[in-house]
């Protein structure tokens, strides 16, 4: 059986980087998971002793060093943190640290801020608390625009996960609309070089196994292009692997999920040539 792993898989820069932080900041907590997989939260646990709080409340004088995760979190917050008099380490990516300063840099310049995304999401929340004013708004269509009186100077910026598509629908009626608006194209392409990779490689693979936790969106996504191509199994550890998938099969495609190591990538490999 041939295996071949896809262009780009697995971790992005700002969650590899994360991690980093975490291994070099042992016995520090992060606030919240650092990431959405329980096997790579266990080892950092027992490897580093880098284990998780949910809430800033939760400190107290044992801990010394809390991590901030790669989504970021909103000023007040950050400003709890330092008044609990413990070392913060920011392990927010710089690709949303950058909307958080457009954010605060337009917003004193007097500028409305549009920000496309949702607004429920962490990151999102971190970079609205930017804005020095609150003429802020989050939309995720331009319909929504329809019934918000904007001044006539607008900034826009848009969640770092965001499809560059959509996006321009926003850009599209505020441009329209308004005489001057400022567009800052804030989407990382992460997450679309994964997909775009999966998609390639499942055309030319008879089997694809997309590794990552079943309940991780993007690893359901990888899954979801896979699928369309060839035989395809969403697996989470290398006790899922079974020898009857790979009968009659000559070329094995392996991807995984943003939040996926490449301690476990590796070990899948390694079980599919023991059972191929
Ligand atoms: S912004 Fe991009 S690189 Fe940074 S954590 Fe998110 S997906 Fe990863």
């Amino acid at each position: 059986m041939l295996i071949k792993k896809a262009k780009s898989y697995g971790f992005c820069f700002g969650v590899k980087r994360a991690v980093e932080i975490a291994e070099n900041s042992k016995n520090a907590v992060t606030l919240g998971p650092l990431i959405h997989n329980p096997l790579e939260i266990e080892r950092l646990a027992k490897n580093y002793n880098v284990k998780y709080i949910n809430s800033i409340d939760e400190i107290g004088k044992n801990i010394k060093r809390v991590i901030v995760r790669t989504h970021g979190i909103t000023k007040d917050r950050l400003e709890k943190l330092k008044n609990k008099k413990v070392e913060v380490i920011d392990a927010t990516c710089p690709f949303v640290k950058k909307p958080q300063e457009i954010v605060e840099k337009m917003s004193k310049e007097g500028y409305d801020i549009v920000i496309f995304g949702d607004k429920a999401h962490p990151e999102i929340q971190g970079v609205m608390s930017y804005s020095v004013h609150n003429r802020v708004f989050v939309v995720l269509t331009p319909e929504e625009l329809e019934n918000i009186k904007l001044k006539e100077k607008i900034a826009t910026v848009a969640q770092t996960t965001r499809k560059v598509k959509d996006y321009l629908k926003i850009t599209e009626y505020l441009i329209k609309n308004h005489k001057e608006v400022r567009v800052f194209n804030t989407i990382c392409n992460a997450t679309f070089e994964n997909q775009e990779a999966v998609r390639e490689l499942s055309k030319e693979a008879d089997i694809m196994i997309i590794v990552g936790g079943k309940n991780s969106s993007n690893t359901k996504q990888l899954y979801n292009i896979a699928k369309e191509h060839c035989e395809s199994y969403l697996v989470e550890s290398e006790n899922e692997i079974k020898p009857e998938w790979f009968k009659n099969k000559t070329l094995c495609g392996v991807s995984a999920g943003a939040s996926t190591p490449e301690w476990l990538v590796e070990r899948i490999i390694s079980k599919i040539k023991d059972v191929t």
